[in-house]
């Protein structure tokens, strides 16, 4: 492919250690068995394999092996999490915070759940995503139940005060959910600290394959869970369904990558993002969406006043970059990401989030960001020759 891909918050290509991993658990010749079958060697060694990457995925949040349970991606980790509180827990209360900014998994979940009698509310963020334990708290009713908020924001990069939320929550007898598949792996998550009680992860936004995730889900005190899945009781009945032994040992060694290099990814991507918005920043009329103290630094959002996303967006073939938007074939919507920090929708429109990974180079930035201030500038050029300026 000839496209520079700046995509990594979408999705990130699964490192070779991984795959080389992952097909020691498909053939006849390898492990292929059940980790469920418990009367034969088959069977053994695969559930060895499954138990040593729940110890995987257990490190890199310090948390216990046992409050891992094992889903198909971050999504419905967020549904387990969020419907499961909501159903155990609903003589307790119905009232769930949130934010307006989360991802359509806990978004749509969250609604889902508003016309079935519960009542959410949806924290505001300032013009950079941020929201604070301070407006958390305000929200808290005799009835709140569940505070879901996520650790990284796809769109901006935004971090959230996890410890200082987490604590808020423990003191009001609250639990807290973190949809973290954009920071785990990526920055310090440590469910104990940080008084979380259930955790989203996936595999595929850490170099992991697509198809596999998990919810750390607390033990001590027991985070009661009604589970969406119901069958031979696998995960200690919170999820079952045959265990896929090759996706789970391709996050557990999703997760050994990270624990081993994951600084040194962060440093990278660090780097990467500064090299790339000195050159951005030489553009006028342009607002960086991302508080860029305050943010992992793989991910900038980026609006560029007065210039159509779609026409910059095909400008800009050479690049793979995302508009942050939900896209069918008829329209293109702009985010509501956007619109909820304060957008117009036509600076919405007019906005790119670039996001950097392992396999970006420092010549990748440099064309990527020479591309950017062409095109803009080029657009900008046009429209004021039709009259329209900036
Ligand atoms: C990617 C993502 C998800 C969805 O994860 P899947 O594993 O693809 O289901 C949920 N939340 C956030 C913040 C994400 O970035």
């Amino acid at each position: 492919m000839k496209q520079i891909y700046l995509d990594y918050a979408s999705t990130t290509p699964v490192a070779q250690e991984v795959i080389d991993e992952m097909l020691k658990y498909l053939s006849f010749e390898n492990i292929f068995g059940n980790p469920a079958s418990n009367t034969h060697e088959y069977g053994w060694y695969a559930k060895e394999a499954v138990d040593k990457a729940r110890q995987q995925v257990a490190l890199l949040i310090c948390a216990d092996s046992r409050e891992i349970v094992f889903t198909s991606g971050a999504t419905e980790s967020d549904n387990l999490a969020i419907k499961g509180v909501a159903d155990a827990y609903a003589n307790k209360g119905k009232h769930i915070i949130t934010s307006s900014i989360e991802h359509k998994a806990v978004i749509d979940t969250c609604a889902y759940l508003e016309t079935k009698g519960y009542t959410v509310s949806y924290l505001v963020p300032d013009q950079k995503g941020q929201i604070t334990a301070e407006q958390v708290m305000q929200t808290i009713q005799p009835d709140t139940i569940l505070v879901s908020l996520m650790a990284v924001n796809n769109e901006l990069g935004t971090c959230y005060p996890l410890a200082e939320i987490g604590a808020l929550c423990k003191e009001n007898k609250i639990l807290f959910h973190v949809d973290a598949a954009q920071g785990f792996g990526k920055i310090d998550v440590d469910v104990r600290a940080m008084n979380i009680d259930l955790l989203s992860i996936s595999a595929h936004k850490i170099y992991g394959p697509k198809g596999v995730g998990a919810l750390y889900v607390r033990r001590k005190p027991k985070v009661k869970l009604t589970p969406l899945i119901h069958g031979g009781g696998h995960e200690n009945g919170y999820r079952s369904g045959t265990l896929a032994t090759h996706q789970i040992v391709g996050l557990g060694q999703a997760c050994v990558l990270m624990q081993k290099k994951g600084n040194s990814f962060y440093r990278h991507v660090e780097n990467l993002r500064a090299i790339f918005l000195k050159k951005i920043e030489a553009l006028p009329n342009i607002t960086i969406n991302t508080p860029l103290a305050n943010s992992y630094p793989g991910i900038v959002n980026i609006t560029f006043e007065g210039v159509d996303g779609e026409a910059l967006v095909a400008m800009l073939h050479n690049l793979a970059v995302s508009m942050g938007s939900a896209c069918n074939s008829a329209s293109i919507e702009p985010s509501f990401v956007l619109l909820n920090i304060g957008l117009s929708q036509q600076q919405a429109h007019a906005s790119l989030r670039f996001s950097f990974g392992q396999y970006t180079t420092v010549r990748e930035v440099h064309i990527a960001a020479d591309s950017v201030v062409a095109a803009v500038t080029k657009l900008r050029a046009l429209s004021e020759q039709c009259g329209m300026g900036v």
